[in-house]
């Protein structure tokens, strides 16, 4: 089969789509993840680790490996970064923007190749090809070209680490973003390469070459709030 980083007809890897480090809080507790959907669909339940797919062959796989275990570290603290943390904005002041960039690039082009269930909504139509040459020739782009933005999420004062969402697309500020709970975080990857007059530009990944995770309250964002109402209706 065709791989779809380098199409070539080799032999594919069963790859994850959301790489394993981003659902690990999960997996301590109970195996088994809620992810909630703002769809008319009952939430997902998955006990299998992770959602895998036929999509690259082994050495592209590792390829989109690379980018994945740095941010790993970084979530985890393995490489050596300076930190702030004050006025409810992390800052993470020598991220290595291009590894950052281009694994938040693809997560949202797998997701848009994925023909799971859980990436239905996200369908990057002309912005895929993009996204992928872009990928594939390890160009980062500037920050205001698919950028993206995070927030840590909060509720009553515990960090929320049990809740992942369906990705979707939305619009902010008349851009189409794609939005996702996982690992924590609120992810918000925008699906433009025209976001220079965003307001919250200074948020941006790679602003100042710094990444900012601003904190945030569960209760500050109407869709989750809507979304956990959904599943306590349909119980
Ligand atoms: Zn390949």
């Amino acid at each position: 089969m065709k791989c779809k980083y380098c199409d070539q007809d080799l032999p594919l890897i069963h790859s994850h789509i959301v790489p394993e480090f981003l659902y690990t809080s999960l997996y301590d507790s109970q195996h088994r993840f809620l992810i909630l959907s703002n769809a008319d669909k009952k939430p997902f339940s998955l006990k299998q680790k992770g959602i895998r797919e036929n999509l690259f062959c082994e050495t592209c796989d590792k390829k989109i490996g690379n980018y994945e275990d740095y941010v790993a570290k970084v979530f985890k603290g393995g490489v050596g970064l300076t930190m702030s943390d004050k006025n409810g904005l992390i800052t993470i002041h020598d991220i290595d923007y291009a590894k950052m960039k281009l694994f938040t690039m693809s997560l949202v082009w797998r997701m848009s190749i994925s023909s799971h269930e859980i990436f239905s909504n996200v369908k990057l139509g002309p912005h895929e090809d993009r996204l992928k040459q872009m990928i594939t020739s390890e160009n980062p782009g500037t920050i205001d070209d698919y950028s993206c933005v995070s927030f840590i999420l909060y509720d009553k004062g515990e960090l929320v680490k049990d809740l992942i969402s369906m990705p979707e697309i939305v619009k902010s500020q008349g851009i189409r973003v794609c939005r996702f709970i996982a690992g924590a975080l609120i992810w918000m990857i925008f699906i433009s390469i025209h976001n220079k007059q965003y307001e919250g530009r200074k948020w941006f990944l790679g602003f100042d070459n710094k990444m900012f995770i601003r904190k945030a309250n569960v209760t500050d964002f109407p869709f989750i709030v809507d979304m956990a109402k959904r599943i306590v209706n349909k119980r």
